[in-house]
């Protein structure tokens, strides 16, 4: 691939918006705030990166093939995407080994569009008083044997579990201990216990304020325990549906450069409103996020590139929008080769217009369509 400007009149480069161009040669980025300015216009950033995707467009990583993948990793992409982590929720035991393998088998051999940077698993390891749209009869309780299974299986990155169940915290040093991150979530846990697991190694909560005990005044819970300290990481839903806007204004301000956005989409994102099936699974999708039948919420509809437009629409300045979908991500999965706009990194770049849509995308140099 030939060197090229990408025309862009500006750049977020290390958490400043500062005029200047992109210039990419060979899959690689090798200059940033370029001169001069591009004539095309519009902001250059890292390409998003998102943690938490259950499935969008039909297509559900539980349940899936390679053609479910490539589907995903193109629609993922035409909205600024460039690296994601299919998310397997709590699921009958049978279902992860076949799962996990796909999902090592499209790593080794990736289809065009956003790259697969680990799964995370979203359970089993899950409280039953906070198990949302999780089927509580494929809940378990901790297991190192399970989860050395899982591990072996596929190229699981991300786990999120419930600290106060029994082996809780043995687990989060098990799986710390082999570079896999853990993120507290959908958990009953008190502040107390949140901190001993963040002690433990934990290093994120999964969608603060969804799915957890609440804080209050006298116990700051998982939320507030994460939110009062400086190491670790918050997982957001930004869809102003699982978190309204002053929450979202407040857990921003709290959480700083550890604010990690996340879509939380599942299969049924992207089908548009109303009442979506799929073989053993239903769900009804409006009010900008989608429900079970009985109403409980199971998941988020919304894309990446809209939630950094919402961030923005509470106050954030876009370098910190952007920052909560590119850097923040990729340092919580220990990542230092993505998520920054720098000489030397992998193109995966995207190019925001002045409304804030994705205008441009290019993943290891290569542009991709824009929805
Ligand atoms: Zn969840």
């Amino acid at each position: 691939m030939a060197r090229r400007r990408l025309g862009a009149s500006a750049c977020v480069v290390e958490g400043s918006v500062v005029p200047g161009d992109v210039v990419v040669d060979d899959g690689r980025v090798v200059e940033v705030a370029a001169w001069p300015p591009g004539r095309r216009g519009g902001t250059a950033c890292a390409g998003f990166l998102d943690v938490q995707v259950n499935g969008l467009a039909g297509v559900d990583f539980g349940d899936t093939d390679e053609d479910g993948y490539g589907h995903a990793a193109s629609v993922l992409a035409s909205t600024g995407v460039t690296g994601w982590l299919p998310t397997l929720p709590t699921s009958p035991p049978d279902r992860y080994p076949p799962a996990l393998a796909l999902a090592g088998a499209v790593v080794r051999t990736p289809p065009p569009g956003a790259r697969i940077l680990g799964v995370h698993l979203e359970g089993p390891f899950l409280s039953e008083r906070r198990a949302g749209a999780h089927p509580v009869a494929h809940l378990r309780a901790p297991d190192i044997d399970a989860a050395a299974a899982f591990l072996a299986a596929g190229p699981v990155a991300l786990v999120t579990l419930a600290p106060e169940l029994d082996g809780a915290l043995e687990l989060v040093r098990y799986l710390v201990g082999r570079g896999v991150a853990v993120s507290l979530g959908h958990t009953d846990c008190d502040g107390l216990t949140a901190h001993a697991a963040f002690d433990a190694g934990a290093r994120a909560v999964t969608h603060l304020w969804n799915a957890q005990r609440p804080m209050t005044g006298r116990d700051a819970a998982v939320g507030g325990a994460a939110l009062a300290r400086g190491d670790v990481f918050v997982g957001v839903i930004a869809d102003l549906a699982h978190v309204g806007a002053d929450t979202l204004r407040v857990s921003a301000a709290a959480a700083g450069d550890r604010l990690v956005v996340v879509t939380d989409a599942v299969w049924a994102a992207g089908l548009g409103e109303g009442e979506h099936r799929r073989p053993g699974a239903s769900l009804v999708v409006g009010g900008g996020a989608a429900r079970l039948l009985d109403g409980t919420l199971a998941g988020g509809t919304g894309t990446l590139d809209a939630a950094v437009r919402n961030l923005v629409s509470v106050g954030l300045p876009l370098e910190r929008a952007v920052a909560a979908v590119t850097e923040a991500p990729a340092r919580l999965l220990g990542r230092a080769d993505i998520g920054r706009l720098e000489p030397g990194a992998r193109a995966d770049v995207v190019v925001l217009d002045d409304e804030l849509e994705v205008a441009q995308v290019l993943v290891g140099g290569q542009e991709l369509p824009t929805s």
